[in-house]
């Protein structure tokens, strides 16, 4: 399937998690197996072309696809994980949404300076989990010029926002 064929796989729903948000549910698209194949096989072209040590993917959705490109990779997979999940000292960030306020934990244990590392997510919005993630990673000394996302909604900003930060963005499809 092509980034295209892709886009009427995902679902819309309209007024989630909150009035006046549109939803873009992968959901419909990863019980999809040619489509989550497909999918993984397009990132993972994409994520050839960059030189990736580590992939670090957003709880939990981002977990799904950075977990399946890892494996396509063969490379391993950092966590950034919502608060209290992880069994260690955490360093963290907390930052808003859409639709509310998060925060995102990481095991600073698991990261090297100099780290090449990939930030993936399902989805960027205002970019602020995005921001988030890569302020966490920097943090511990990685570099983080890449990142990839299976959607952009571009009008939010959030894929500007990243490359003012100096990280190179990729998506399969975008929704306006
Ligand atoms: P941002 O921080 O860029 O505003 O929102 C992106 C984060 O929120 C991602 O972790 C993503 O999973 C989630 N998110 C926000 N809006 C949507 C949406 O419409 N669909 C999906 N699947 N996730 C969303």
């Amino acid at each position: 399937m092509t980034p295209a064929e892709l886009v009427s796989v995902i679902r819309t729903i309209p007024d989630f998690p909150k009035p006046g948000i549109v939803f873009r549910d992968i959901t419909t698209l990863i019980a999809n197996g040619p489509a989550l194949s497909a999918t993984i096989a397009h990132l993972a072209a994409l994520a050839g072309r960059i030189g990736v040590e580590t992939i670090a993917a957003v709880e939990a959705r981002g977990f799904i696809i950075g977990a399946a490109l890892a494996n396509q990779l063969c490379c391993g997979l950092i966590p950034l994980r919502k608060p209290g999940k992880l069994p260690v000292p955490t360093v963290g960030v907390d930052y808003s949404l859409e639709y509310g306020t998060a925060r995102l934990e990481l095991d600073p244990g698991m990261m090297r300076p100099g780290q090449r590392v990939l930030l993936v997510d399902d989805l960027i919005a205002t970019g602020g989990t995005a921001l988030a993630g890569l302020e966490l990673l920097r943090g511990t000394g990685a570099s983080v010029d890449h990142a990839l996302f299976v959607v952009d909604l571009p009008d939010l900003g959030g894929a500007d926002a990243l490359r003012h930060a100096g990280v190179e963005v990729a998506s399969l499809m975008s929704f306006p």
